[in-house]
């Protein structure tokens, strides 16, 4: 097993020329070039994990440098735990900090971009699930059998449900948690990414290269997302909307289909 430099995927070897993910108009090799690291290179090089705690439920976990930089994030739940956005790094003592918060339920990402080195924390967690969308099963570069293929909506566990709602990828999905207080915590990858004003979101085919999506599929995103209620909405790094932030995803939709259908061309 090895991982991309640039996404953090895990690929099975040999490994192709390109790292598939990467070469995809989504994201970028970079001008250096392909390169690919081990989890013995990442360690010798000085990775880490740190974590910090978000909310009572929720703890954000990243390895500074390694890949894309995403937070994972682990969502507590009563009857056990849900790892989101799998990191491309893990180390021991992480591994055990995350066994000591409960049993994970399931490993699951948000694209996949988000990948990260999932099998092996699966393996280092006792061969816990990882929810892969069947749309985007094909850009997997490590089968296990672990890995359960799901489409349009995954019970996790009670009030714990991932839903495909599509756009970045197709198979692109939330996690939501209905909550014990009925608040409602919606992990969106970058499915729905919150924007730095932390009050509106955005939803892209491409970050990195900047490829808009249509207002028709912008509208299908909020449509599929409205019976859901929710408080919060924590994108993919540490940034999040922490009120209100159903009506925040429904009222930026709008924005958005407005821009795009030429509402405000007057003031360009
Ligand atoms: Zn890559």
């Amino acid at each position: 097993m090895i991982t991309c430099r640039t996404c953090a995927v895990e690929y099975d070897e040999p490994v192709p020329d390109v790292c598939p993910i990467c070469a995809d108009e989504r994201q970028y090799v970079p001008e250096t070039g392909q390169a690919w690291a081990s989890l013995d290179d990442l360690r010798d090089e000085g990775a880490t994990i740190t974590v910090r705690q978000r909310t009572p439920i929720l703890w954000g976990l990243r390895a500074p440098g390694v890949g894309i930089g995403q937070q994972m994030l682990l969502l507590r739940t009563p009857q056990g735990n849900l790892l989101w956005d799998p990191v491309g790094y893990l180390d021991d003592e992480t591994v055990t900090w995350i066994r000591e918060q409960g049993p994970v339920l399931a490993i699951a990402a948000s694209h996949p971009h988000m990948f990260g080195v999932q099998v092996e924390w699966s393996r280092a967690l006792g061969g816990a699930p990882i929810l892969v969308n069947e749309a985007d099963a094909h850009w997997l570069g490590r089968r296990d059998g672990a890995i359960t293929l799901w489409s349009d909506q995954y019970d996790v566990t009670a009030g714990l449900t991932l839903h495909q709602v599509g756009g970045h990828f197709p198979g692109s999905a939330v996690a939501h948690w209905s909550g014990d207080d009925g608040g409602g915590v919606l992990l969106a990858g970058d499915t729905i990414m919150v924007n730095p004003d932390r009050v509106t979101t955005s939803f892209q085919r491409s970050y990195p290269n900047r490829l808009p999506l249509s207002g028709a599929v912008v509208a299908r995103i909020a449509e599929r997302i409205k019976p859901l209620r929710f408080e919060q909405i924590w994108s993919n790094f540490d940034n999040a909307i922490t009120a209100e932030a159903d009506l925040a995803v429904q009222r930026s939709a709008e924005r958005h289909v407005a821009w795009v259908r030429g509402d405000f061309d007057h003031l360009t």
